[in-house]
């Protein structure tokens, strides 16, 4: 019998040289580490959950979602009669794992800036895309100039970034969208947190498609719901590239009910992401007394600078918090050099989460 360990060896190199997510993730009673809606899900979508008729599950949904696409418009703000078309996805990772493969060609470049998302260098390696990282600026900043100057087919943006949880600056979206050769992807993932949205740009250029999620503000994550808008010719592209059935029959009646509501929907989205933009900067401004310099943020975590950002995470878990720590950040940027590349990345919610947290992170650095 042929081993298994050939059979492994006819697997594209791309898939094989990619790391296997560790589903290995500690569990904490506080967890902090994924930017989700810590308050919970929406009322409006437990409610169809609860009482969703057989045919939720024994019949196929839409082929691409399409009973969410005017609802998502209405969302955003957005008319299809101005040549805006929506495309859904399992999660936004599939949104934007559809749209490196519907434009880019193996060898292709992309280009990002670093950091960023981490799923991005990885989607773009298992599409086979060429990715070059731009460091931000010391402002945290998309550096506008080189990202353009790479020259790349698509281009990703995310504002606010994630792990910086900083905004990018309108300047910077306005020059990448008017000069990049190819498609812009814009992660707006954290945008119910942040000053600007730029969705409404999606209007006046033919190559921009904006990526968001159902994940955060709107507490869905484990309903894996995301969309796109941009030019419907566009979207339609990412479409074919995504294949039918993405979205559950429970997710897209769950979505829409949450859309249609306004109390117990989208109502309850907004005033749970002003509890968490009060809380976050109560949060920053508690970090900086007590010495640590986290960087001012736009989103629903904190990035926190720290030397010690392993050791503290590892400390807090083993306290029954749950942080991310990232080390080999750029050194590029000076307040993250300071720290040889090394930060944390704090989740906001409910006060007396960030209050257990608070005391177990004075208590593992002190
Ligand atoms: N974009 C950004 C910037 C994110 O941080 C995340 C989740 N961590 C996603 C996209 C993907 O979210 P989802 O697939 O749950 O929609």
């Amino acid at each position: 019998m042929t081993s298994s360990g050939d059979m492994v060896g006819l697997a594209r190199s791309a898939v094989r040289a990619l790391p296997r997510l560790s589903s290995e993730l500690p569990s904490c009673a506080v967890d902090l580490s994924d930017n989700t809606n810590l308050w919970g899900a929406p009322p409006a979508a437990l409610r169809v959950l609860r009482d969703a008729p057989p045919e939720a599950l024994s019949r196929y949904p839409s082929v691409y979602s399409e009973p969410l696409h005017e609802a998502i418009l209405r969302y955003v703000n957005l008319s299809r009669a101005d040549g805006v078309g929506v495309v859904t996805g399992c999660g936004s990772d599939d949104v934007l794992d559809s749209t490196m493969r519907a434009f880019g060609a193996p060898g292709d470049r992309i280009v990002f800036s670093s950091p960023t998302f981490s799923m991005i260098p990885l989607l773009a390696r298992l599409n086979g895309l060429d990715p070059v990282a731009i460091p931000l600026t010391n402002a945290f900043d998309v550096d506008a100039e080189r990202i353009v100057d790479a020259d790349a087919k698509i281009t990703y943006l995310c504002a606010p970034n994630n792990p910086t949880a900083t905004p990018v600056s309108r300047a910077a979206v306005e020059y990448v969208v008017a000069n990049a050769r190819g498609i812009v992807l814009l992660d707006e993932a954290y945008v119910e947190f942040a000053p600007e949205a730029f969705v409404q740009l999606v209007e006046q250029s033919e190559r921009l498609i904006v990526a968001r999620t159902f994940s955060k503000a709107f507490g869905l994550a484990g309903l894996r719901v995301g969309f796109g808008v941009g030019p419907i010719r566009l979207t339609r592209i990412v479409e074919r590239a995504r294949g039918p059935y993405k979205v559950s029959a429970l997710a897209e009646r769950a979505v829409l009910a949450v859309l249609d509501s306004t109390a117990d929907g989208v109502d309850w989205v907004r005033a749970h992401a002003v509890l968490a933009i009060g809380n976050r900067d109560r949060l920053v401004t508690t970090l900086g007394q007590a010495g640590f310099d986290p960087v001012p943020s736009a989103a629903n975590f904190v990035l926190v600078p720290t030397a010690r950002a392993l050791d503290i995470a590892q400390r807090m878990c083993a306290r029954g918090v749950l942080v991310r720590s990232f080390t080999g950040l750029p050194l590029e940027i000076d307040a993250l050099a300071r720290t040889g590349g090394s930060a944390l990345r704090i989740g906001v919610g409910p006060w007396d989460m960030m209050q257990t947290m608070l005391s177990v992170l004075a208590e593992v650095s002190a």
